[in-house]
């Protein structure tokens, strides 16, 4: 293993730069040559590539987003655009590739695997939407980004009494609006894993309306409903004054949380030991509070668990 590549691609989240730092570290460490792909798969069908030395990641570790840029592309999918990365891999001499990103990304990664390529994923996306691993890098820091909005919109909130619904990014996963939820003292979450009912909403907000407060937050997943209907028919039913805050692409960015930064290091170091151990076609995950690793077809194939519990307790502390 004399040479590996590196890329991000799919969505970004913050920790890819800790990660990447870690895999170009790791490997300068162990006399691997580092060679950056710019802009997701795009960079490995038309030969944007870098090599990269220990100041290339200096003073990343702090930043959002990824200094590989990122890109979906399409053509990756295809037949000829595989080919073309096959042919990009031989000419840098490419003898491993760490690919960062979310379920997309490493169904990219597994079919270069299975033309012989030895790889290794990283999981890397906001929406914490991946069943192997306990957690992705960029869910705890679009957590925080979420909670701080809420906190910043309960204040006023409570000031006008009025209601609000905040819209967050998971369309398919409710892990986002669950943890900010919680953390964030929400009154109502909706998320796509549980049925909500509009009636429930209402009930619990003109309640504690009853008893003295004076704002109510409404954690809504993107996906899940129309934000502005809900918040006319929440008006309607509870003659509450109910605004609507969209956060969007908000949640992409920021300085990574210490807790992303760490498992991003971890990762990016387990991903090249690996690749130095002659391992291949494996996803580096978290469980338990450990660093693992798992075949791609087993890790793409786990169902991912809702926590029923916290969305039970989230339900429980905010009577
Ligand atoms: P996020 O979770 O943030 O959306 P992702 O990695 O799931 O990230 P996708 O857009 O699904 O993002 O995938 C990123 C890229 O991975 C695609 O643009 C494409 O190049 C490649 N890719 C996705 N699915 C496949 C597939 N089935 N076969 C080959 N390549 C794929």
């Amino acid at each position: 293993m004399k040479t590996i590549g590196v890329l991000t691609s799919g969505g970004d989240a913050p920790g890819m730069n800790a990660a990447i730092r870690a895999v170009v570290r790791t490997g300068i460490y162990n006399q691997v040559r580092i060679l950056g792909i710019k802009q997701g798969y795009n960079g490995l069908i038309n030969g944007n590539i870098e090599e990269m030395n220990l100041s290339s990641v200096a003073d990343i570790i702090h930043r959002g987003g990824t200094i590989l840029r990122t890109a979906r592309c399409d053509e990756f999918a295809t037949d000829d655009g595989l080919n073309k990365a096959l042919n990009i891999i031989e000419v840098f001499n490419i003898d491993g590739l760490i690919v960062l990103g979310g379920d997309g990304s490493f169904k990219g990664a597994k079919t270069l695997s299975d033309k012989g390529i030895p790889t290794i994923g990283i999981p890397c996306t906001i929406d914490n939407d991946m069943g192997y691993t306990d957690y992705t890098i960029g869910f705890y820091t679009a957590v925080e980004t979420v909670v701080d909005a809420i906190s910043k919109i309960r204040d006023t909130s409570s000031s006008h009494g009025r209601a609000n619904i905040v819209e967050v990014m998971g369309r398919h996963c409710g892990d986002i609006a669950l943890y900010a939820g919680l953390a964030g003292g929400a009154e109502s979450i909706i998320v796509p894993e549980e049925n909500t009912d509009i009636d429930a909403v209402c009930r619990k907000l003109i309640q504690g309306r009853n008893r003295g407060k004076l704002h109510s937050i409404i954690v809504l997943s993107e996906g899940v409903g129309n934000a502005y209907e809900m918040a006319k028919e929440i008006e309607e039913k509870t003659s509450a004054e109910t605004r609507v805050t969209i956060l969007g692409h908000i949640q992409r960015g920021g300085t990574p949380t210490s807790f992303d930064r760490i498992m991003a290091s971890q990762m990016g170091y387990r991903a090249v030991e690996l690749l130095l151990e002659g391992k291949a076609g494996r996803a580096v995950g978290v469980r338990q509070n450990q660093i693992i690793d798992l075949d791609f077809d087993e890790a793409l194939s786990q169902k991912r668990v809702f926590r029923k519990d916290m969305y039970e307790i989230a339900r429980i502390l905010s009577i």
